[in-house]
Order: C-alpha cells, then sequence, then structure tokens
C-alpha cells in the first residue's frame, strides 16, 4: 500500500497562522513587533533563494524583517561587527546568519558572536548544550520540524527506534538529541557505518539528512517505518531541473507507512519554525509568557 504523505506545506500554514496571531497579540497588548534579521555574505545562489523566501515569510506574518547582504570577501571582524550591533539592538529578537560561509570566515567563531537568546537557529554552543542536557534553549529549526510532524503522526514517539542518517551539527546530532528527548531509542548513522541498510531496516522512524540525491531506496526500509527526508538536492532530468531528496520516493513510498515530499515536506516546516523561534525570543526578551502551542 502507497504511504501516506505527511504534508508539510500544509502543516507550516497552521504553524504560520499561530505565529502571526501571537505577533498580532504582541502588537496589541504590549507594543512590541517581534524583528528578525538575516545576514547573508556572498551569493550563493540556494542561500539567496532561503533568504529571500524567510523575508517574505518573517514580513507576511507582521514581524519586522531585516535582511543584510554582506559581500562574499566581508573581513571577519566586519560580520563580527555587524552580529554585535544586531545583539544589542532592542527591535532585532532574532538573527539569523545564512550558512554556509565563504571559507575565508570562522562558522564556529560567528555563530557563537550571537547573543544565545537571539540564536532562533539554535546553533549556539550554549543552545546546542542545553539542548544536549534536556533543558529550555533555542531548538534547531529543521530537527524541530521534524520532531513537529513526527508527534504529529504518531502521538508518543516513546520506545520506537530512530535511525537518523547523517551527523552533522545542524541537522543530524540535534534531531538524534530530540528523538532521544522523546524516549525514542536512536541510532545515529554517517558515511562511515558498516552495513547501513540493515540498520536503517530495523528503524521505525528513518531521518534521511545526508546531501545525497536518492540515496536511501525502498528495500532499506522497514515496511510500515515512518520517513522523513530533510535532503533537497537539485539535479538535472530529463533536460529539466528538479528538486529530491535524500530518499528515492517512488521505492521508498512503496513501502513505508508515511513520507515527506521533497519538496513540500521539512522544507516549508524549517522557516515556520524559524518565525516561531522568533516569536519566542521576542516574549523571553520582554519576560512576557511563552506563547502556547507554538512548537512541538
Ligand atoms: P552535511 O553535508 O553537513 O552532512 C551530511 C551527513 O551525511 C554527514 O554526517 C555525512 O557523514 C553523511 N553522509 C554522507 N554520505 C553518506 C553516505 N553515503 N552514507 C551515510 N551517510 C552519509 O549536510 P547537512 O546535514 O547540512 O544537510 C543534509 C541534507 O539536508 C542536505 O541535502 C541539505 O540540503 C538538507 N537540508 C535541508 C534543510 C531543510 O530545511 N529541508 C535544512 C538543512 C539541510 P560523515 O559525517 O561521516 O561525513
Amino acid at each position: 500500500m502507497a504511504a501516506t504523505v505527511i504534508d508539510g506545506k500544509a502543516f507550516a500554514v497552521r504553524i504560520r497562522e499561530k505565529v502571526a496571531g501571537h505577533v498580532a497579540r504582541l502588537k496589541e497588548e504590549h507594543g512590541i513587533t517581534p524583528g528578525l534579521a538575516v545576514v547573508l555574505v556572498g551569493e550563493d545562489p540556494a542561500s539567496q533563494v532561503y533568504v529571500r523566501s524567510k523575508g517574505k515569510q518573517t514580513a507576511e506574518v507582521g514581524m519586522k524583517s531585516v535582511e543584510h547582504k554582506l559581500d562574499v570577501d566581508t573581513a571577519e571582524a566586519d560580520l563580527l561587527a555587524l552580529i554585535d550591533q544586531l545583539n544589542n539592538d532592542p527591535e532585532i529578537h532574532g538573527i539569523l546568519v545564512q550558512l554556509p560561509l565563504p571559507k575565508h570566515l570562522d562558522e564556529d567563531l560567528v555563530i557563537n558572536a550571537i547573543s544565545p537568546a537571539k540564536d532562533v537557529d539554535g546553533f549556539h554552543i550554549s543552545n546546542v548544550g542545553l539542548l544536549s542536557t534536556g533543558q529550555k534553549s533555542m531548538v534547531p529549526c529543521t530537527p524541530l520540524g521534524c520532531l513537529m510532524m513526527l508527534r504529529d503522526h504518531h502521538g508518543s514517539l516513546s520506545g520506537l527506534n530512530a535511525v537518523v542518517i547523517g551527523r552533522s551539527n545542524i541537522v543530524g546530532k540535534p534531531m538524534a538529541q530530540l528523538l532521544l528527548g522523546d524516549s525514542c531509542t536512536v541510532t545515529i548513522a554517517h558515511s562511515r557505518t558498516k552495513d547501513i541498510a540493515d540498520v536503517v531496516r530495523r528503524a521505525d522512524i528513518v531521518i534521511a539528512a545526508v546531501g545525497r540525491p536518492e540515496m536511501v531506496p525502498g528495500d532499506w526500509i522497514k515496511p510500515g517505518a515512518t520517513v522523513i527526508d530533510v535532503g533537497i538536492n537539485r539535479i538535472e532530468r530529463d533536460g529539466k531541473n528538479k528538486l529530491v531528496g535524500d530518499v528515492d520516493y517512488a521505492s521508498v513510498s512503496e513501502v513505508a507507512g508515511a513520507i515527506t515530499p521533497v519538496p513540500g515536506g521539512v522544507g516549508p516546516m524549517t522557516i515556520a519554525c524559524l518565525l516561531a523561534n522568533t516569536v519566542t525570543a521576542c516574549a523571553r526578551a520582554n519576560g512576557l509568557s511563552e506563547p502556547e502551542g507554538l512548537t512541538a
């Protein structure tokens, strides 16, 4: 039987509506407008698309959207000075530096220069530590979006076997932490994993975050498993440009119980969670109670 399609696009619309409601209340009741600053260094085409999309959606929910576009050869000191200025700007509640950065910039240094309270991507070492010790933190947007879809689909995740393919700091590792937090039995697979097909076949939940087009075939999937495809890969097929995930959708959707499509799965949820994190950061910064029901 064909898998249930988990519609991330529709889910993201519901989150954005809730975010817009919270933004309106913050304005009406407290005279505060949440503000998100996005910093883009260089002209990577995919990053430009993401930044445009983030700016548009930020404005659509009624938040202040600020974009800083810097030259590809911007000096590290200048980028750090901009971050310092944003850290001290009371109208900015969230700061996002679009990754990847050009090679001459130290990504860790730059991310850790962002005030943890404004780190709406959840990549600052303080937020990483808080998440991994189960404390209140800013949760990275992509894994958060995946967790929300999983909770929505399964209800409780307790006791399920989850395999995360990929161990990056921005997706794989925080995803594993979140699943552990929900009492899954978690395995992280990566490029050195032996017999990866067998490892993945044991999973009730598979998260593919690899960056290799259609790498996961249907015969790696346990019948009925839930498959979350984080990958965004641009390929050319039949003379046309196409977006595909890290999962071979055609064969996997024949075996899985549920699957996220690409596009229309994890991608829209990521931006919706970014907006939700910004509203949360704004409420915390102003000593207000945190918006309820926005995220997982
Ligand atoms: P990275 O390149 O940082 O990490 C990729 C991971 O995949 C690494 O841990 C690597 O292992 C592992 N890997 C590579 N090849 C294999 C293989 N053959 N078998 C098993 N594991 C392998 O990527 P990201 O985590 O940043 O992104 C992953 C994907 O998710 C990309 O397609 C990216 O575009 C997409 N993405 C989508 C987002 C969204 O909003 N939907 C947001 C962020 C990313 P090792 O560590 O051993 O090298």
